[in-house]
């Protein structure tokens, strides 16, 4: 008699868990930048931001590249810390390189420095699941989320949005509670015809259209009411006129001197004499670029305590390129991989559902303080490791 009810005590409590787990839906929109918001052509997006709580920005992490900052967003890191240091780096000690288009090395955990919120959440007793998201198909099961999907660009989003759904049709106990989401739509076209185009307007209405259909099935299954969606991206995106390019083998060149990254920036490599008299001779012909040693670059970009960045950063001024002789035309209509500060690369944050307060607006939050977020929604304690601040972001839930 005792033993059945301690069992249908242990029932009862683990179904008051599971009915009390927050859910959550993280959705990336990669190259939504903050004002696409105002043209007027995202219904859905409105009235998400209405219902919910809408930053006038989101500031993404130094430098503003997809790989680097989706890790900043879900790991609450600074690239210096997490270890993408950009979309591709060559480790000198290892002789190894990271390329977001090889698969083994963005499967490889090694690379990966930080701890991904579902690792967080998973070691909570929490289950989770990732419609793809940069870093989340590690070949280690216990560094990626419980349901998983290898990258497949092509793959159609309405696949995408009946993968979720089917997701949080799973009997409770196997039912994930947070779930991300990525559409690549509006950096694409960004990059290929520009942020004024007729083409991206399009794309800004096709994601717009596709947030409507997951409102709509979320209703459709009874959840609309329970959970949260937060829609954020990377960065944002500036148009790369033809004629603002720069080619710094122009400047300085050798063939000991290696350069990584391209357009918005550069990082360079080398002997040290050879890049202590590179230095000053782009010191001297710094026009539309910034140029830093790694040592000395400022400590707000958090982007110098990893030996994979190089000796020399370069930063050109926002629509610049910079080039070598290797890549010496610039084909982007438009770019992003700026300074973080400059507006034109900060992306959007909208969320609303059941812990976010109603038709609230703040000002410019930080992708890192995302973490702590998600952590303070499923009261779960944060890696101690992490660079984001609760404080800063706290107040945009009930
Ligand atoms: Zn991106």
């Amino acid at each position: 008699m005792k033993k059945a009810f301690l069992i249908v005590f242990i029932v009862a409590s683990l179904n008051l868990f599971a009915q009390s787990t927050p859910y959550v839906i993280l959705i990336s929109f990669d190259g939504f930048r903050w004002d696409y918001l105002n043209r007027s052509i995202s219904p859905n997006l409105e009235k998400i931001r209405e219902n919910g709580v809408s930053a006038l920005s989101l500031r993404p992490a130094f430098p503003s590249k997809t790989f680097p900052n989706h890790q900043s967003i879900i790991t609450g890191m600074y690239i210096e810390n997490h270890g993408i240091i950009s979309n591709n780096f060559f480790d000198k000690s290892s002789n190894h390189w990271f390329k977001m288009s090889d698969t083994s090395a963005v499967r490889n955990p090694q690379w990966y420095l930080g701890e991904a919120f579902w690792e967080t959440a998973e070691r909570n007793g929490i289950t989770t699941a990732s419609y793809f998201w940069p870093g989340s198909e590690l070949s280690l099961s216990s560094r990626r989320p419980t349901y998983f999907m290898n990258y497949v660009h092509e793959r159609p989003y309405i696949e995408r949005i009946e993968g979720v759904i089917e997701w949080l049709k799973l009997p409770m106990e196997k039912r994930p509670r947070f779930i991300t989401l990525y559409f690549d739509d509006t950096d694409t076209y960004g990059h290929d015809f520009g942020t004024t185009s007729k083409e991206l307007n399009e794309s800004i209405e096709r994601l717009d259209n596709y947030t409507g259909i997951l409102l709509k099935r979320l209703e459709e299954i009874n959840l609309k009411d329970s959970v949260n969606i937060i829609i954020v991206s990377d960065h944002g995106m500036t148009d790369t006129p033809q004629e603002k390019v720069i080619n710094i083998e122009n400047i300085i060149s050798s063939k000991e001197i290696k350069f990584y990254d391209d357009g918005p920036f550069m990082r360079i490599d080398g002997p040290v004499n050879l890049i202590k008299e590179a230095y000053t001779k782009l010191k001297s012909h710094e026009k539309n670029f910034r140029t830093y040693l790694t040592e000395e670059l400022p400590g707000y970009f958090h982007y110098k305590k990893n030996p994979m960045i190089g000796s020399i950063i370069l930063i050109a001024d926002i629509g610049w390129s910079l080039v070598t002789n290797r890549k010496s035309q610039y084909n982007a209509k438009a770019n992003h991989g700026y300074d973080n500060n400059h507006i034109d690369m900060h992306g959007i944050f909208i969320a609303s559902g059941p812990n976010f307060k109603k038709n609230y607006k703040t000002g410019t939050v930080w992708n890192i303080d995302i973490y702590p977020l998600l952590c303070k929604i499923f009261d779960i304690i944060p890696n101690p490791e992490t660079d984001g601040d609760l404080e800063r972001i706290e107040f945009l839930l009930k």
